[in-house]
């Protein structure tokens, strides 16, 4: 058995070590959901709705200690940190209402009766990225137990902390014994467990678009389901006619939020040429103004990246003769600081406008017309999110349904709500997570006739 060693990434001390999950015990651990699952799925939906409830609750009684693991382990702001962990108790207490609420339909048939069940998949994997362990894992989870099924939960390796204390908190909740584990562990190792074993029914992937695409080709061997929330490249897009003072105080935040390490941050800015100025006067005292600081202080508003590897990775794009506009500030001495960069490509092929970063770089690219910003915003792979800045209605109307992404946002740059659905076009993902349906993603669908003859 071998372990990973966690590092604080705000002053790269050692937090601990944390064992890895083998083959043989991720089996193990698929054996015992299998059969909680069962007795689950044969509890009334009253009675699971009360249970999720309970967990939701426990959680809420744990929002400071979660807090306190996800600043250790990850460097987020405090303040972030505790939106996370109530974010989970939300997801919760809003799923905690679906056992009740999954019906099937009858349908006019002759001859008899004819109706629709939503049965439990069985096993659910789910593995999520480093960026937001906590949030990301409930969008998963909560559904998934919702619906009736047992969930194994792989965080990534970095950031496991947050997580194994909330498996705790389910055997605390009682929830019955094997029906949420969590299994800190490699992604080669135990993620690929769920992707290669008959008895995981469906896996719930977050994480970059490479290993997505990997864990789909898997999965396509046992025809398994499969969820994908992956890379992004957003797009925010600003025009002349609109609230420029507004436009620019709220960029920052839409991509330096969480250090920049977000799917959905809005890392191209486009703006239209006649307001390229006066917005970057704007944005420069608004990117100058970000409070970027230990984690634990509760005016910081952006904290480090996670790691060296990674801090090494966003470096690369802001090479010495980067077309660097302005920076903001960032702490000197240990941890993986970078400043908020500004940068203002001369090349529309320029590799920051097509690669995600993942960092706390921003590009920003003037447009001529509401037809380029369009053919600029789409010209990615990618298609999360983004925003549009305009004081006329009807272009905010035609852009956001031309624009091909899953969650936009108009004169605002709303972050992810657990009550409305989010995934993303092209290869930003595959299905979606939260919202009304969230629970049926996590159900087949069961024909029955009864005939009355
Ligand atoms: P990653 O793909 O390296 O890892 C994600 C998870 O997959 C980790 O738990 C990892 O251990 C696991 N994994 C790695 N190899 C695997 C394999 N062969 N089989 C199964 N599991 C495997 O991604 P990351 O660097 O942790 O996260 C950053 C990426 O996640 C970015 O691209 C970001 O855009 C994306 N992301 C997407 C969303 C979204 O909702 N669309 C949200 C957050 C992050």
């Amino acid at each position: 058995m071998s372990a990973t060693t966690l590092i604080n990434p705000a002053d790269e001390s050692v937090i601990r070590q944390v064992e890895q999950t083998t083959v043989e015990e991720t089996d193990v651990a698929i054996a015992r959901a299998v059969a909680a699952q069962v007795g689950w799925a044969r509890r009334s939906p009253a009675d699971r709705a009360a249970a999720l409830r309970r967990f939701a609750a426990t959680i809420d009684m744990h929002i400071e200690q979660l807090a306190a693991l996800e600043v250790l382990n990850s460097g987020h702001p405090i303040g972030q940190a505790r939106w996370e962990a109530g974010h989970v108790r939300d997801v919760l207490t809003y799923y905690s209402a679906a056992p009740e609420r999954l019906i099937g339909q009858q349908i006019p048939v002759a001859g008899g009766l004819d109706v629709t069940f939503l049965e439990p998949l069985g096993v659910v994997g789910v593995i999520v990225p480093w960026n937001f362990p906590m949030t990301i894992a409930s969008w998963g989870f909560a559904p998934a137990l919702a619906a009736g099924n047992a969930v194994l939960l792989k965080p990534a390796e970095w950031t496991p902390l947050t997580a194994m204390r909330i498996g705790e908190l389910a055997v605390e909740a009682g929830l019955p014994d094997g029906l949420f584990q969590v299994l800190p562990g490699k992604g080669s190792v135990v993620g690929n467990r769920f992707v290669t074993h008959p008895a995981v029914r469906k896996v719930v992937f977050t994480g970059s678009t490479a290993v997505g695409k990997q864990v789909m080709a898997g999965c396509a061997q046992q025809v398994k389901r499969v969820t994908l929330e992956l890379g992004g490249k957003s797009a925010n897009i600003v025009f002349a006619d609109a609230d420029l003072e507004k436009a620019a105080a709220t960029a920052p935040s839409a991509v330096f939020e969480n250090a920049g390490q977000d799917c959905c941050a809005r890392s191209r800015i486009l703006v239209e040429r006649s307001a390229v100025d006066r917005f970057m006067e704007l944005l420069e005292t608004a990117v100058k103004g970000v409070k970027v600081g230990t984690p634990g202080d509760e005016a910081t508003e952006m904290g480090p990246l996670i790691s060296r590897e990674h801090w090494q990775k966003v470096a690369s794009y802001v090479p010495d003769d980067a077309a660097v506009a302005f920076r903001g500030s960032a702490p000197d001495g240990p941890g993986f600081w970078f400043p908020p960069t500004v940068l203002l490509p001369t090349s529309r092929s320029d590799r920051t406008l097509r690669e995600e970063i993942f960092g706390p770089v921003v590009s920003v690219v003037p447009f001529e017309d509401e037809a380029d910003a369009i053919g600029l915003a789409n010209a990615t792979d990618f298609g999360l999110s983004g925003s549009i800045f305009t004081r006329d209605v009807g272009r905010a109307i035609r852009v956001s349904r031309a624009v091909d992404s899953g969650n936009l946002s108009v004169n605002s740059h709303s972050s992810v709500r657990y009550s409305t659905p989010f995934g993303g076009f092209k290869q930003s993902g595959l299905g979606r997570e939260l919202g009304p349906d969230a629970a049926s993603a996590f159900t087949e669908t069961k024909n029955v006739f009864i005939s009355t003859d």
